[in-house]
Order: C-alpha cells, then structure tokens, then sequence
C-alpha cells in the first residue's frame, strides 16, 4: 500500500513521460532506478518534487540538503536527503551548466494575482496539487527549481535570469527510495526565467527500468 496513488503500473514503469507544456505530472521511481529531466527545448524550467512512497509527510527537503551541504546549489555526487534526512536522490549527471534555484517558492495563483496577472493564470502549485490529489494541503513543499536562474549577489540580492538555451539538457537523478516525483512545466511568465518568449513548454522523464 502506498501513500499515494499515481497513473504509474509498478510491473510495467513508464519509460518516457512528456509533460506538456504548462502542466504536471507524477512519476513513481523505484530505489535504485536513474532518471533524466529532459529540458527538450532548452527553455523550460521544471518545479520538481520528490514524495517518499510510504511515508505521509516525508518528501525531499530543500532546507534539510542546504544545510547538510552547506551550499544552496546541488551538483553531481550530491545525495540530497528528506525532511526526515533519509538519502533520496543522488545527482548523478547535469549538462546544463545551471545553478539550479533550490530558494524561490512555487508559482501560485495568489503570486500571479500579486504581480497584476489574472487568477486564472496557471501555476506550478496548481499542478502540484493535480499530479497529486492526496496531498493534504493547498501549500506543496519547497520545490528544486531545475534550470531556474536566480543568483544570489553581494548584498543578499537575487538576480532572475533566463536559461541558456541548449536543447536536450538534462539533469540526471538516482532515487535511494521509492518515490513519487511530481514536475511541473512552470507557465511563469512574469520573471524571466523562463526562456524564449516566457511561454511554456514540453519537457520529459526517461526513467531507466
Ligand atoms: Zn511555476
């Protein structure tokens, strides 16, 4: 019995998983199996969540991995733990160059309401909550924002910037448990990080079987 239900068949895993453009999707990986966030277009930043299959509350922790390896950006070797600091995911592989933001919170309705956009803008919190309707609450946990800029200057300032376009990057993950993870193809485009003209985009998984 797991913690939460998913589209995915456990004796046949998904393969390959596009996740269209402005959406989300959930993806269970088994320990052991090695995926790939494909940014098929070179533009497209990716929120991606990571939920322990059988431990209600237990996701991958963004606060717990900053203060383990006192740093806010995560690279290859890195094994990133659960608010409960049990391994979850090794960085295995990353060819995009990218400090991928580990602070910014996830797009929302309210945000976008915020900033002068309509309520009926979609978001990443939004598509958090599609992927994975047994979450118990309207607020997803701290998302590791893949290919999103947002460097952190002298003086504490943060300076959004846009992808640098390179089709087909990737960001290589091994799970250390099983999981449920949950990405969203972020429809921001209020800041710049998302690139080309700040419309989303499709991006996919390769899941190794
Ligand atoms: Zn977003």
């Amino acid at each position: 019995m797991h913690a939460y239900d998913t589209a995915g068949d456990d004796t046949n895993p998904t393969r390959r998983v596009i996740v269209p453009a402005g959406r989300g999707s959930a993806v269970d990986v088994r320990r052991g199996q090695t995926l790939r966030v494909v940014n098929t277009s070179g533009t497209q930043v990716v929120d991606l969540w990571a939920h322990t299959r059988d431990e209600p509350g237990e996701y991958l922790g963004l606060s717990q991995c900053r203060e383990v390896l006192q740093r806010i950006h995560f690279r290859p070797g890195d094994t990133l733990s659960t608010n409960r600091y049990r391994a979850c995911l090794t960085v295995v592989d990353d060819t995009s160059g990218i400090d991928h933001d580990t602070l910014i919170a996830p797009c929302r309705t309210e945000m976008y309401l915020n900033v002068g956009l309509p309520g009926t803008h979609r978001s990443c919190t939004a598509n958090h909550a599609q992927a994975l309707p047994r979450w118990p609450s309207a607020d997803p946990p701290q998302p590791w924002n893949l290919f999103m800029t947002a460097e952190v200057v002298p003086g504490g300032r943060i300076v959004y910037g846009r992808p640098p376009f390179r089709p087909g990057m990737y960001v290589e993950l091994r799970a250390e448990m099983d999981l449920v993870l949950v990405v969203s193809s972020c429809p921001d485009d209020h800041y710049p990080t998302n690139g080309g003209d700040g419309s989303p985009r499709d991006f996919e998984i390769l899941v190794d079987p």
